[in-house]
């Protein structure tokens, strides 16, 4: 605490920024899985807060009124981007935020999202032309190097005296990825390619089946905030059966009944839960990013494999 006050009143500069004290910087980000990265690059010296929490679906997050007060007490907002959270730019203009915006998809390569009749991430009933980018960039470990360096470039801009430590929580945390990235690859390696087939409730994990050669088939599309159609299960089904594909998966924070449904129809066992778009909460099997990522890998290997 010392030091930082010390180095504040060194740096005349730094006294420009409105209310910077010892107290932790104030963090607000879109949802549980940025404020996971958030949280490992800033350390004590920034305080995280989710506005979509574990179990919650970000694609439907409807804000409250009063959520926009929770962003006018932030210094920092950490968004994803890609149309995935396009809600808070919203509550930050209706909250007049004036501080550091941090877009973690910044820089990095997108996937098209696939086509389906529906393709609403945002709110109203926008429907996205195709060809959009697919947000869930996260699910790829290697992509989620990179945002962890958005972020830590961010709460740099925004917090100059910490750069040091924000520099060296993100090259610490990403050598963590790096590790898992190399697990997972692990795990599939004495998987058949053609064998790693999946199907999941929505296109989250588009970014994870490319690094890691998985295809995956979902009845909703990159969003959940259109129903298929009963003609766009009836084909996921008739492909199930056709494919022999075995390794079928709930979401977290999805709606089960489609999912039970198809399986139900395919003659399939559902395999389990997958984290796709929110952490669990503490005591579940996702409190963190590490864990979903293992948690997911574990469930697919098993399933594929079986
Ligand atoms: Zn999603």
């Amino acid at each position: 605490m010392l030091a930082r006050r010390s180095l504040l009143f060194a740096a005349p500069a730094l006294l420009a920024f409105p209310a910077r004290s010892a107290d932790p910087l104030p963090v607000l980000a879109t949802f549980s899985i940025l404020a996971d990265f958030a949280r490992e690059v800033g350390g004590d010296r920034i305080r995280v807060e989710a506005l979509v929490g574990p179990g919650q679906d970000a694609h439907t997050f409807n804000p409250a009124p009063g959520e926009a007060q929770r962003v006018a007490r932030a210094r920092v907002i950490v968004v994803n981007g890609l149309g995935f959270d396009a809600w808070m730019d919203r509550l930050a203009r209706a909250a007049n935020f004036r501080g550091t915006r941090i877009v973690a998809s910044e820089g990095i390569r997108t996937l098209k999202a696939r086509h389906h009749h529906h393709h609403g991430h945002d709110h109203g009933h926008h429907h996205h032309h195709h060809g959009d980018a697919d947000p869930h960039i996260w699910q790829d470990p290697k992509r989620a190097q990179v945002m962890v360096r958005r972020i830590a470039a961010g709460l740099s801009a925004a917090d100059p005296a910490g750069r040091a430590t924000y520099e060296a929580n993100a090259a610490r945390y990403n050598e963590r990825l790096e590790a898992l990235h190399a697990w997972v690859e692990a795990q599939f390696r004495s998987i058949p390619r053609e064998a790693r087939r999946v199907v999941t409730s929505h296109d989250a994990f588009a970014y994870y089946g490319e690094r890691y050669g998985v295809t995956f088939l979902a009845p909703q599309g990159v969003t959940t905030r259109a129903e298929p159609s009963a003609r766009e299960v009836a084909q996921l089904v008739q492909q199930i059966r056709r494919e022999r594909i075995r390794a079928i998966f709930l979401e977290d924070m999805a709606n089960p009944r489609l999912i039970e449904q198809v399986a139900r129809e395919a003659g399939v066992r559902v395999g389990g839960t997958l984290y796709s778009d929110a952490l669990s909460p503490p005591d579940g099997p996702a409190p963190t990013y590490e864990a979903m990522i293992r948690h997911n890998t574990r469930m697919l290997a098993e399933a594929l494999a079986g």
